[in-house]
């Protein structure tokens, strides 16, 4: 439709208005007859080609020295020139990618090509509207996004890679320790059945220090191996009500709870996007720890969350021993404890899991507290996950 009234207003044009109209346009604007002769151009098409008005109808649409390509940098085919292809077709051809050596400058433009082919009414062509538009900056900036995009997809690639080496290293670590342990273990208790009689205290002291120690060792490796199972999984991630989950919890604590005579205290919580199973191990170690960290009275725990910003602010607070503010970083850590086995048994991985978990969320977690006054653990859920 355009084309047909920029013909005709061209035509007609006796005031010279319409010219200046089309020349204005930051569009090229060619129109060819049947027999592909240039009838009229415009002025973006002359400063675009580099050839005045009069150099196009003698030298026609194709020039040699604008060594036009395709999108892929092929040789284009004049055979297969749109204005061609139209009058061939009487179709349209549109949007077109060709590339040109700028006659003046030099340097390669990159224009997005449509040719309109015009009909009688008899149905026959009468001429072509070729248009194009500059698109060099516009294909400069998809062309830096798909590189951009080539080498993110490479990088994800590799960290996949890396990753997928590290969980392989890990658990083949961790299985190839246990089986040398188990073997330690066991001589050193053979050792201590057979030779009893013949060993002196200290003797079997050493060797139920021995024995502890390889099962503290795989207690880690088994800690380790826990800790390095839990990945992200975005299927998994839904809608979900953590209250429920809390439920679920308690039950699985039933027996630890009911033998302390823990109160949980939970507060209407909203509605989350998080991975269900992930958020059950996140609530059973913050629990757990809280009756094992319990002070001389009877646990008491609240659960609360709020909205801050864009997040959802769960605490978990209680009424435990506390923690020196000075370790309220050291303790998220991988094997990091504050005490030793013989005061809480432990091996430092479970809030190491609770960071790792909270990290797959993109939230955040951390602890305010006072030894004596207990602790309240906050952690951060976006309200929105975005991947
Ligand atoms: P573990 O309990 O096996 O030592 P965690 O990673 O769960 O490992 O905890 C690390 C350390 O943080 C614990 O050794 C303990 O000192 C401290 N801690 C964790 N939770 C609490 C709590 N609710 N109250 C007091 N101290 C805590």
């Amino acid at each position: 439709m355009l084309q047909e009234s920029i013909r005709r207003y061209a035509y007609s044009d006796t005031e010279g208005k319409v010219r200046k109209l089309i020349n204005s346009l930051h569009v090229g604007i060619l129109v060819f007859n049947s027999q592909e002769e240039v009838l009229f151009s415009n002025k973006f098409a002359h400063d675009m080609l580099g050839l005045s008005e009069k150099q196009l109808r003698m030298k026609g649409p194709y020039h040699p020295e604008w060594s036009v390509v395709y999108e892929d940098g092929s040789p284009f085919s004049c055979e297969m020139s749109p204005v061609l292809v139209a009058l061939k077709t009487q179709k349209p051809v549109t949007n077109l990618i060709v590339g040109i050596n700028r006659p003046l400058t030099g340097d390669r433009a990159w224009l997005l090509v449509n040719a309109e082919p015009i009909l009688t009414d008899s149905g026959e062509v009468s001429e072509i509207v070729c248009s194009f538009s500059d698109i060099t900056q516009r294909k400069a900036i998809e062309d830096k996004l798909t590189s951009l995009y080539q080498s993110l997809e490479s990088r994800a690639f590799d960290l996949a890679c890396s990753n997928a080496d590290l969980e392989r290293f890990v658990y083949v670590a961790t299985h190839d320790l246990q089986e040398p342990l188990r073997l330690i273990t066991s001589f050193l208790q053979l050792l201590k059945k057979k030779y009893d009689s013949q060993l002196d205290e200290q003797a079997s002291e050493y060797i139920n220090y021995a024995v502890d120690g390889s099962r503290r060792i795989k207690k880690l490796i088994l800690d380790l191996l826990e800790y390095s199972k839990f990945s992200i999984d975005r299927d998994g991630f839904k809608l979900l009500d953590p209250g429920k989950v809390i439920e679920d919890v308690k039950h699985s604590l039933c027996s630890l709870l009911k033998q302390h005579h823990a109160i949980i205290d939970v507060k209407p919580l909203p509605v989350i996007y998080a991975d269900p199973s992930l958020l059950h191990q996140l609530f059973k170690n913050l629990l757990t720890n809280s009756v094992k960290y319990r002070g001389e009275s009877t646990p008491q725990i609240s659960i609360d969350c709020i909205t801050q910003g864009d997040d959802y602010l769960f605490s978990v607070s209680d009424n435990g021993i506390g923690i020196d503010p000075g370790y309220s970083e050291k303790i998220f850590d991988l094997f990091q404890r504050l005490h030793k086995n013989e005061a809480f048994e432990g091996t430092g991985v479970g809030l190491a899991i609770c960071e790792k978990i909270i990290r797959l969320h993109r939230g955040s977690i951390w602890v305010e507290s006072m030894p004596g006054k207990g602790s309240t653990f906050y952690f951060t859920i976006p309200q929105k996950q975005q991947w």
